[in-house]
């Protein structure tokens, strides 16, 4: 029997170095919402599994 781990996803989130807003999705944003900083070397950057159910 197979194991259903395809619905899980793994994304890159961050958080700001500057103002600390997060976790956002490096995919989709790469500007910071509340202060405007482009993701750099400083930000936490992680990642995370997240299930495709959408
Ligand atoms: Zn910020
Ligand atoms: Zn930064």
């Amino acid at each position: 029997m197979p194991k259903e781990s395809s619905s899980a996803k793994v994304v890159t989130i961050w958080f700001c170095c500057n103002c600390g807003e997060g976790p956002q999705n490096l995919r989709l944003v790469a500007h910071c919402p509340s202060c405007g900083l482009h993701v750099c070397q400083s930000c936490t950057i992680t990642k995370e599994k997240r299930s495709t159910r959408r």
